[in-house]
């Protein structure tokens, strides 16, 4: 059992920078994920400057930099490839210092986030295992973790909890918070074109999605 103040619950991008974070304050905590490597799919394709001040915070300023490219600004197309959206970004740094959009590909972000750690001895990744519960205990906090190879189930003591566990939340159910469901509308499979790193006029962003029933 890890000696931590905090258990963060998810080792996605969320978890690992709060770690990070509370790292940086001598704050030691356990990070539990489920799996042992950053899920492989792409995901998140944009970040503004905003988050970028955030990982320049981590220390990772260069290293996104290296893996990550300005873009001019976001056009969503709808099934026809007719823009319904269209965001104009420029790609000097603004006001965060950094351009306002940033394109990346999300597995490498979780690679350089979770390489980043290992230099804090702060903190703890435990992969291969799931938060099944957390109870209250006083002040303080009960976490429940099961082995997800050989089963093996501990409860760790906790200062604080961290719900960085994603959509499907268990540290949401566990603690009786309620999710909001706004009724995101596309069902609808996600593709990420990679293209070379080449020198050459910042592009534009393209998603293809079919618009909301409401929106057309
Ligand atoms: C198609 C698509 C496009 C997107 N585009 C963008 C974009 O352009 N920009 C943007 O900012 N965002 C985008 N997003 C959203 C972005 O991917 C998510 O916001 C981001 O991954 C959330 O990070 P997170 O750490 O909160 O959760 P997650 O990435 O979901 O990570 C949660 C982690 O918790 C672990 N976990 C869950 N339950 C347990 C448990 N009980 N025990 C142990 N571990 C557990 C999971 O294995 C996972 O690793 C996109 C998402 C999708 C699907």
């Amino acid at each position: 059992m890890p000696r931590a103040s905090v258990v963060v619950v998810g080792g996605g991008p969320v978890g690992m920078t709060v770690a990070t974070l509370l790292a940086q304050y001598g704050v030691s905590c356990a990070v539990v994920e489920r799996h042992h490597r950053p899920y492989p799919m792409p995901r998140a394709v944009h970040l503004d400057g905003a988050a970028v001040r955030v990982l320049q915070q981590l220390g990772l300023a260069a290293e996104f930099a290296a893996i990550s490219r300005p873009a001019a600004g976001l056009r969503l197309l709808d099934a026809r490839l007719r823009p319904f959206v269209v965001v104009d970004r420029d790609v000097s740094p603004g006001p965060q210092g950094h351009p306002e959009a940033n394109l990346f590909d999300q597995p490498e972000l979780e690679a350089l986030l979770r390489a980043n750690l290992s230099r804090y001895l702060e903190v703890t990744v435990r992969g291969g295992t799931v938060v099944t519960g957390v109870e209250p205990d006083g002040d303080a906090a009960v976490v429940t973790v099961r082995d997800a190879t050989t089963g093996a189930v501990e409860q760790w003591p906790a200062q604080a909890v961290l719900g960085c566990d994603g959509a499907e939340s268990t540290v949401r159910s566990a603690i009786g918070a309620h999710l909001d469901d706004l009724g995101f509308f596309p069902d609808a499979p996600a593709r990420d074109q990679r293209r070379p790193r080449q020198a050459g006029p910042p592009r534009r962003a393209h998603r293809a999605v079919d618009r909301p029933p409401r929106a057309r």
